[in-house]
């Protein structure tokens, strides 16, 4: 190489090489990118960054500030896939040009900082590890690392940032009479946001799965509250060739089988437009679309966001994008809100802490601004409100 400019290796995005000539310009995805919405600039747009892609494979565009701004830009929410009439794999294409970037440590600083704290404390906000077991009732404190069949894994945001989900979940185990435990200061991050800066985690899987090793009985079943986590679990280890050797799944699925099997029972209905939004990484990456529609029937009719299921939009936490651009994140929740307000929406019912997060924050600014309240809530919260256990 001629200059002292830096240029990616290739050996990522290589394989995609099809996929960035599949792209014919079309723009049909630009409609639905919320990061376009955002922003209004086009090299936001999934058309765009496959160009990027393209450039950058043919060594004819150099890695700077701007390249990296544009790949990261993005939620990786997966509506431009959904909308490609040419089938582009935009967001693999997307994943792999992060994990060139990675490759040459052009990650955006945020992100950078939340890794370090991942790689110092375990969780990307920095909290000390100890500070996973503070949320705990205490029932699971007495049930942290004693084994059990049901292993319940929190994941980051639901452990430092949701004591009511958290203290929640363990609520409901107990009233349905499951034998479980928790990992507490123990549980590793999945890494999840590793995968998501491009990092090649060479660990992903293996520091649970030594931690697995270390309860007795050993779990037949993790479920977790997290779809980046469930994602990570369900999909990203087996990819990587971590067979953790139990069943993986979201919590939604597990206490909707404690409810058909009569181990919790509904008490109550909710009063009210209960609105249900599909989280990206359980809906459109996990399809998992009627499962979380069935377990909330038990308490609502449904009412669905004109944009539902597979066409969903982000509520602007996915794909990292939160860290590298707060402003466009926030504003993909509050246009969610409008949406919600439009449909005389009550409550904003998803599966995610992150969303559940994203939606409760923009809420506070929305009810400033036209006095609108939302009632913002987990699934999880919904089951630990409106059920009771066998002997209650
Ligand atoms: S819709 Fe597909 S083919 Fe059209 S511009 Fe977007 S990525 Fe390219
Ligand atoms: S994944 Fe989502 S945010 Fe990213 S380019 Fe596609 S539509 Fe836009």
């Amino acid at each position: 190489m001629s200059d002292d400019k830096k240029y990616i290796k290739g050996d990522k995005l290589k394989a995609l090489y099809d996929q960035t000539l599949l792209c014919t310009s079309c723009g049909y995805c630009k409609s639905v990118c919320p990061a376009f919405k955002g922003t209004l600039w086009d090299h936001n747009t999934a058309r765009s960054k496959m160009v990027l892609a393209y450039g950058l494979l043919q060594g004819d565009i150099p890695v700077d500030d701007s390249v990296v701004q544009s790949i990261f830009e993005c939620t990786t929410c997966g509506d431009c896939m959904r909308r490609c009439p040419s089938n582009v794999k935009t967001v693999d294409v997307l994943m792999a040009a992060r994990q060139e970037l990675a490759g040459l440590h052009e990650v955006p600083e945020t992100m950078e900082l939340a890794l370090e704290n991942i790689e110092k404390h375990g969780n990307p906000q920095g909290e000390p590890a100890s500070a996973r077991e503070e949320f705990l009732p205490d029932e699971a404190k007495a049930k942290l690392r004693t084994g059990g069949d049901v292993l319940v894994f929190l994941g980051c945001v639901a452990s430092n940032t949701d004591m009511k989900v958290t203290s929640a979940i363990f609520k409901i185990l107990e009233r349905a009479g499951v034998s479980y435990t928790t990992l507490g200061e123990k549980e590793p991050c999945c890494g999840f946001l590793n995968y998501l800066a491009g990092y090649d985690s060479d660990a992903f899987g293996k520091g649970l799965l030594e931690q697995i090793e270390t309860l007795n009985p050993r779990p037949k079943m993790v479920v977790t509250p997290c779809p980046g986590c469930y994602r990570t679990l369900h999909h990203i280890y087996p990819e990587n060739g971590v067979d953790l050797g139990l069943e993986s799944k979201h919590i939604l699925e597990f206490f909707d089988e404690l409810i058909e099997k009569g181990d919790l029972t509904v008490t109550k209905k909710l009063e009210g437009n209960v609105l249900y939004h599909d989280p990206c990484d359980l809906g459109r990456h996990a399809e998992m679309y009627d499962e979380p529609r069935k377990l909330l029937s038990h308490f609502a009719e449904v009412k669905e966001f004109k944009f539902n299921r597979d066409k969903s939009h982000c509520c602007g936490g996915g794909g990292g994008l939160q860290s590298t651009n707060y402003d466009i994140s926030s504003s993909m929740a509050k246009a969610r809100l409008t949406e919600a307000n439009e449909l005389e929406g009550d409550f904003i019912v998803s599966a995610c802490p992150a969303c559940k997060s994203m939606f409760s924050n923009a809420a506070s600014d929305f009810k400033k601004e036209t006095g609108k309240k939302f009632k913002v809530r987990d699934l999880v919260e919904i089951v630990h409100k409106n059920t009771k256990g066998k002997e209650s």
